[in-house]
């Protein structure tokens, strides 16, 4: 059993969609990113990389790569899932928190974990995430971005 944290942070800017756990969230702002700059899945793949002692996501996919401009999060979680497994990895479970003023996001919670459960072939019930305000206190707090924390455990199959 090892266990990984992963941290992550998007600013939030007009004109971008507002992507979550592969949720595309109705909003006036969305985040700012090389890829669709899913901060949630970006905190869960540093988490599992780390668990796996495989560095980060930058190491895995260089933002500064064109093959990775605008891809869906959900493919880089994708990947990150089959380099665990070549490793002989699984997921035990895995507990996130997104930390976001505005908007309400209790009504996308459920439809966030599913997608991750289809990415990792893992069952919902491994996998938590939870949200949460600032108080309207920090950059998170002031509507200037959103930030994702992620533990995991994984197991050896
Ligand atoms: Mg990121």
């Amino acid at each position: 059993m090892r266990a990984g944290i992963g941290y992550d942070v998007h600013k939030l800017i007009e004109g971008r969609d507002l992507i979550l756990g592969g949720v595309k969230i109705p909003f006036k702002m969305g985040l700012l990113g090389h890829s669709d700059a899913d901060v949630l899945l970006h905190a869960i793949c540093d988490a599992l990389l780390g668990a796996a002692g495989e560095g980060d996501l930058g190491r895995h996919f260089p933002d500064n790569d064109p093959k990775y401009k605008g891809i869906s999060s959900i493919k880089l979680l994708e990947e990150v899932k089959m380099l665990l497994k070549s490793k002989g990895y699984s997921l035990g479970n895995l507990d996130a928190s997104i930390i976001c003023q505005k908007p309400k996001l209790s009504p996308h919670i459920r439809r966030m974990v599913e997608n991750i459960a289809l990415a990792l072939e893992s069952e919902p019930d491994r996998i938590n995430v939870k949200a949460t305000t600032t108080e309207e206190l920090g950059f998170a707090g002031r509507g200037e971005g959103i930030a994702a924390y992620c533990v995991v455990i994984i197991e050896k199959n």
